[in-house]
Formats: C-alpha cells, sequence, structure tokens
C-alpha cells in the first residue's frame, strides 16, 4: 500500500483572489495496482493561470471541479511501479497528475518526456505553454515577416515564447510586462526588440512611439486596460489573438468592454479567441518543431522552480502577482 499527501480543493474561488483556505492537505492511502496500470511518483507540479478559473468552474472546456476534488493541474511524474507494456519503471511521464505526491495511472494522456531536454521542458516550451504560443500566434496571428507582433504579460512562461517565435517569423516583437527587471529579460535574453513595463510607463504613449505604422498582430494574455491600449494602436488588417485575460481573474466584478473595440471596424481587423486544446492531434508534430528550435538555439525558456510538494496554493498564487520568473513549478522531494 503506498501513503500519499494531496492538496484538495476546500472552496470555489469566484469573483475574488485566492486564498489558503481554497486548499486543504490530506493523507490518503492508493490502491494496489491492477494490470494495465502504473505507480507515479510526482516530481515536478507545473502550474496555470487557468487552474483558478477550474477552482471556480467558469469554464465549460473541462469537467466541473467538487469541493474535495484533488486540485487539477498538468505534472511530470517517474514510474516507480507498472503493470502497463508501455511503460517501465523510471521512465519520466507529463500528464495531468493532479497535486498529489504519488498516483495510480492506466496511463491514458501520459506522454514521456524528451529525451534530449529537461523534463520540466515538457510543462513549458514542449508542453500547453508552448503549444499555446505556437498555435495562437501562427493560427489566428498569422504573422507576416515584417509585421510588428505586440504581446501582454510577455515576460510570462507563454508570452515569452511568442515573441520568440514572432522574432524566427522576421517579425518585430514588442512586449509589455511588469517591472523593469522583466523588461531587460525580454530585450536582453529573450530576444525581443523592445519591451514596455506597465508599471512605470504608459502604455499608450510608448505603443506610439514604438509602432508608428500600427500593431498588425496582438497576441493578449492580460485583457482591460492593456488590451484597451492595444486596440487603440492596430495597423489596417490587423489579427487581435485573445490567449487569456489574467487581470480579470481576480475580480468580483468584469469590468465593462474594451472602449477602442470599434477600432476593428475602422481598421477591418479581426480578434479571435481560443482554447489551445482544439489542436491536440498537432501537438507531437509541433512539439518536434519547438524541441529544433531550443536545440539550435533559437528559442530559449524560463523555468521558476520553487521547492515541497506544501507549498503548491502559495506557488499558484505567485502567478496573480507577478512574482513568477518564466514558467511557475514546483519540485517535489
Ligand atoms: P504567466 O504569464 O507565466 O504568469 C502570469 C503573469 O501574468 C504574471 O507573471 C504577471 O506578469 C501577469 N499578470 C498577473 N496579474 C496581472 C494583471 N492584473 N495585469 C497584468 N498582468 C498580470 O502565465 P502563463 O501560464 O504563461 O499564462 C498566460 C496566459 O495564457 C494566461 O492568461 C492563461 O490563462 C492563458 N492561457 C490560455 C490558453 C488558451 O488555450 N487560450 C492556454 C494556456 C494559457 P507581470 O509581472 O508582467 O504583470
Amino acid at each position: 500500500m503506498t501513503r500519499t499527501r494531496q492538496w484538495l480543493l476546500a472552496a470555489h474561488p469566484n469573483g475574488r483572489p485566492l486564498e489558503d483556505s481554497d486548499f486543504r492537505l490530506t493523507e490518503t492511502e492508493l490502491p494496489p495496482l491492477a494490470e494495465g496500470q502504473v505507480l507515479l511518483k510526482v516530481r515536478w507540479l507545473g502550474f496555470d493561470p487557468a487552474q483558478k478559473g477550474w477552482m471556480e468552474n467558469v469554464a465549460d472546456y473541462v469537467a466541473p471541479m467538487a469541493l474535495g476534488d484533488v486540485m487539477r493541474g498538468s505534472g511530470i511524474a517517474e514510474v516507480v511501479e507498472s503493470r502497463h507494456a508501455r511503460l517501465q519503471p523510471g521512465d519520466l511521464v507529463a500528464g495531468l497528475t493532479g497535486w498529489t505526491e504519488y498516483l495510480v495511472s492506466d496511463g491514458s494522456g501520459l506522454e514521456k518526456c524528451h529525451p534530449d531536454l529537461p523534463p520540466t521542458a515538457m510543462l513549458s516550451v514542449l508542453g500547453t505553454t508552448g503549444m499555446t504560443a505556437y498555435c495562437g500566434l501562427f493560427k489566428l496571428g498569422e504573422p507576416v515577416a515584417g509585421d510588428t507582433v505586440v504581446v501582454s504579460g510577455a515576460a510570462g512562461a507563454t508570452g515569452s515564447i511568442v515573441g520568440q517565435l514572432a522574432r524566427i517569423a522576421g517579425c518585430r516583437a514588442i512586449g509589455i510586462a511588469g517591472g523593469a527587471d522583466k523588461c531587460r529579460w525580454l530585450v536582453e535574453e529573450a530576444g525581443y526588440d523592445a519591451a514596455i513595463d506597465y508599471k512605470a510607463e504608459n502604455v499608450r504613449q510608448r505603443l506610439k512611439e514604438l509602432c508608428p505604422d500600427g500593431i498588425n498582430v496582438v497576441f493578449d494574455n492580460v485583457g482591460g486596460t492593456i488590451l484597451n491600449d492595444m486596440l487603440a494602436m492596430i495597423a489596417t488588417g490587423a489579427r487581435i489573438v485573445i490567449c487569456g485575460g489574467i487581470s480579470r481573474y481576480q475580480l468580483g466584478k468584469m469590468p465593462a468592454g474594451p472602449e477602442n473595440y470599434f477600432n476593428l471596424v475602422f481598421r477591418r481587423a479581426t480578434m479571435r479567441g481560443f482554447i489551445v486544446l482544439d489542436w491536440a492531434s498537432e501537438f507531437p508534430a509541433i512539439r518536434k518543431r519547438l524541441a529544433r528550435f531550443v536545440g539550435d538555439g533559437r528559442l530559449t525558456y524560463r523555468i521558476d522552480e520553487q521547492q515541497g510538494f506544501e507549498n503548491a496554493p502559495r506557488t499558484l498564487m505567485r502567478l496573480f502577482d507577478g512574482s513568477n520568473r518564466g514558467k511557475q513549478v514546483l519540485k517535489l522531494a
């Protein structure tokens, strides 16, 4: 019998920031392995702002969460015992492990980690994060060499990859992020052409200076006033990609829609949202392409690694105050 600690959902955090009391730490015993199953030991958990929406049951693209459910989330796990044909002890796999130290799985939804990159790449550049950046930019943004691409939430896990892919496509990439250190990192390490610190600068004014011919592709992770400022500066035929809206994830009351939406009419622009899972069948091919970009040095990614299973709730909260530097992960003992 294997005993494991688990974090359970204790409250739905609708219309307010996350609190410690939204989570409950418990301990349970796992059933013995049946034929076709593996026992997994979770090594890292990955964190995504969408997890708050899952806790609130605001999204209909995933099953609702009930109080008492194990917190849903991605992870990297090691096979420690196997009665499964495809998986052997020692294999490292990525999938929706949930917030647990150990779990029993029938292997469905698990991907083996990439052999040549650190395992955490499967939570970031080769995981949903990388897929989101790639699909949002190329399938909706349709960048053309010479375009100006502006990304909000640019120093985050997704945003930092979007800018680099835009550069690979021959575009100019401008990022908007909170804080001088993030903006410096965007330009010096992540290959952005320029960065705007929305906490210290006038975003609308800086966009005017940096995008004299307008913005061709907007990749928005944030919503709110930053989206409004970007809409004010779109070029004719612009594509506005709505990936996320983190500025509204903790609000009690939804803000009014962007004042500048009518620029879509004057500029004959399109604005589209997406759920990356709709392209799941293409992920293996996209993953290979992204791994090649990382391998040949054209694409870099940053991992923010916290430590200790007991810190899972606090690690999720880091996404909402901008503490994370790159993809937020938690290393378990
Ligand atoms: P992330 O960008 O690594 O982390 C979140 C960042 O958001 C923080 O570091 C912070 O950066 C910024 N932020 C937090 N509160 C903010 C606010 N009030 N105003 C402006 N910025 C704020 O997270 P990620 O995993 O890459 O996710 C980025 C976005 O993609 C999220 O909105 C997520 O929901 C979305 N997403 C969408 C899909 C899809 O299928 N559509 C899939 C995955 C993720 P600063 O320090 O710069 O403020």
